[in-house]
């Protein structure tokens, strides 16, 4: 049955401050002439190397300074650079590997007969616009198609493994968001521009996207690296055949109503569910990266043995573990989008889930030890109970600051917790990854401090994003004060406030507020602003990331250095809320769904 959907409610829209550098050329001529330009440009670039955004615009920059023309059409011409990156890549990829986004507002919005369904624009080939003509066109070829805003799950859906290119329609705004994950991922993807980003009744080019949707070449010699295959590998673990052949169940045969078969069940249907499996990811690519980053060319490079993935697996069966223990101790109601372990079976049994968990964890390393040798195996169990102990400390600090009386926190005290909280994870993930390589002994001070800058700043971007109503999968947004957790942005608003304003915070965070609960998060938003809060939290983001980067600099060999680069981009990605009017169209396609 086809369910109707209401059309994509309009956003309203925040100043945009880089505007000036994304007007699309409204003369043909000039269109034609900068793709031109952007074709011999494009002829000199490296194509063995990772391209991201800030390269993409020095590239564009560049071009434009070299053809004399004016830096508003620095977008388009950072496209037009990316196409031809790409082309290669995208035309030898197979019609039926690729999907065609198509964005809904080409539909001509005074008279389209279409509806919206699971699908998004259900579009009826009316023929007032173009919507028909392109899906004909890309499904005859036997591509994929969406007519919808798809930003934030392109990624997602390359991942799944269903696709290996995107040919995309999208105004500047939208390619500027996504052009950077895209390019980091290293998804190969070509894009036409809409001619304006006005929201409605668009129009594009329509012969330069028929020519982008027919591309059709053999493959390229040189390919560009992408990490796509690494995430690919990452996710595939966790599929039901592979992940009984890496962590076969002592269970599997005991009738469905057996106590025994059936917590077994509960533990590992939780190891499968959502997440990016990036900590695993970070594991595998680390590997993948010292032992000559083949991972990184092609599919049939990837050479992961079962011991490592096997490493991999661990790490997130700790992740999902602490999340489970998380998730207790706050009695969050929601993660993935699915009610939380506890909520679902009990307190008890969730808590037990949560350490058999960690027993698993454990076992496929210590197991591993006949394989990757026994100081191997012992040097990696080290690392994941320093990171266990650590959580641990980090978690206990911010429950017993929860409970005591004294509900005041320094700067550097939220921090502390957040370095025991975040970092571990990322360390043992990297760890592991490295030590599986060979010695680890040059990295192992890197690692630590990395991590630490990493975990760090992603905790700090985390609490942010608590107050953009962007909280990930727990489906409850600026909550942060109301719970009583000890944020940085907590503490650096009390540093920064005083007199009664200090005193009113306080009274909120340990509960003695006058006011209703639900009409509180307003006035705390007015006391961090008021504070400088949000502004010294990003400040202190870009500190982080630049302290990672910097360590980044001087790691060797360069496949690490890159992959490291990658992490520091990917994991303080800023990502745009993904639209839950998406979710369908990926059950549609078959595709599994990935959350944070
Ligand atoms: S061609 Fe499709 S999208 Fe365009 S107006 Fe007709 S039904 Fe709507």
């Amino acid at each position: 049955m086809t369910m109707i959907r209401e059309a994509p409610v309009e956003k309203s829209k925040k100043p945009n401050p880089t505007a000036h550098l994304k007007t699309v050329p409204q003369e043909r001529e000039m269109r034609d002439r900068i793709r031109a330009e952007a074709f011999q440009y494009a002829k000199n670039i490296d194509r063995s190397k990772t391209m991201n955004k800030a390269a993409l615009q020095k590239l564009g920059e560049d071009l434009l300074k070299q053809a004399g023309l004016e830096e508003q059409y620095l977008g388009f011409a950072m496209v037009s650079i990316s196409n031809e990156f790409w082309r290669d890549q995208v035309s030898s990829i197979a019609f039926n590997r690729r999907l065609l986004l198509l964005p809904h507002c080409l539909k001509n919005a005074e008279g389209c007969p279409a509806d919206y369904d699971e699908f998004g624009l259900d579009c009826r080939k009316c023929g007032a616009c173009e919507v028909a003509d392109f899906k004909t066109k890309a499904e005859d070829l036997g591509y994929k198609v969406l007519v919808s805003e798809g930003t934030p799950i392109v990624l997602k859906i390359i991942v799944s493994g269903h696709v290996d290119a995107i040919v995309g329609v999208a105004c500047l705004n939208v390619l500027e968001k996504a052009i950077d994950k895209i390019l980091l991922a290293g998804i190969p993807c070509v894009a036409a521009p809409l001619l304006s980003s006005n929201c409605r009744s668009t129009s594009v080019d329509n012969d330069w996207v028929f020519e982008l949707i027919g591309l059709k070449t053999a493959p390229p010699q040189h390919k560009p690296k992408t990490y796509v295959h690494l995430m690919r590998a990452s996710n595939q673990m966790f599929e039901a055949a592979d992940l009984s052949k890496l962590a076969p169940r002592s269970r599997a045969k005991g009738a469905e109503t057996d106590p025994l078969t059936q917590h077994e069940n509960i533990a590992y249907d939780w190891l499968m569910q959502g997440g990016k499996r990036s900590r695993p990811f970070i594991t595998l690519a680390a590997y993948d990266a010292l032992t000559g980053g083949k991972g990184t060319l092609s599919a049939e490079g990837l050479e992961l043995s079962d011991s490592v993935k096997r490493a991999a697996l661990s790490i997130e069966s700790f992740h999902k573990a602490s999340l489970v223990h998380d998730d207790i101790e706050d009695d969050d109601s929601f993660r993935y989008g699915r009610e939380t372990l506890h909520r679902q079976y009990g307190i008890g049994a969730a808590i037990n889930v949560g350490d058999y968990l960690i027993g698993l964890g454990y076992r496929l390393v210590s197991r591993e030890r006949n394989a990757i040798g026994a100081e191997t195996s012992a040097d990696i169990l080290d690392k994941l109970a320093d990171a266990h102990l650590k959580l641990s400390e980090g978690q206990g600090a911010e429950l017993l600051w929860r409970d005591a009386k004294d509900k005041t926190i320094n700067a550097l005290d939220a921090m502390k917790i957040y370095a025991l909280k975040t970092s571990p994870a990322f360390e043992a993930a990297l760890y592991s990854g490295v030590r599986l390589a060979g010695s680890a002994e040059k990295y192992d001070k890197m690692i630590v401090d990395f991590s630490k800058y990493l975990g760090v700043a992603f905790q700090i971007l985390n609490d942010l994003k608590d107050w953009n109503g962007d909280s990930d999968n727990k489906m409850v947004a600026g909550q942060d004060v109301l719970a009583g957790r000890p944020t940085l942005l907590l503490a650096l608003a009390l540093e920064g406030l005083t007199g009664g304003d200090r005193e009113e915070l306080l009274a909120i965070v340990h509960g003695e507020h006058p006011r209703r609960h639900e009409d509180l998060l307003p006035r705390v938003r007015q006391l961090f602003t008021k504070a400088d809060v949000f502004e010294k939290a990003e400040k202190l983001v870009e500190k982080y990331r630049a302290k990672a980067e910097a360590i980044s600099d001087e790691v060797e060999p360069t496949e690490f250095r890159e992959l490291l680069y990658y992490l520091v981009d990917t994991v303080l990605d800023r990502p745009e809320p993904t639209p839950l009017e998406m979710a369908p169209q990926l059950v549609s396609l078959h595709l599994p769904l990935v959350h944070a």
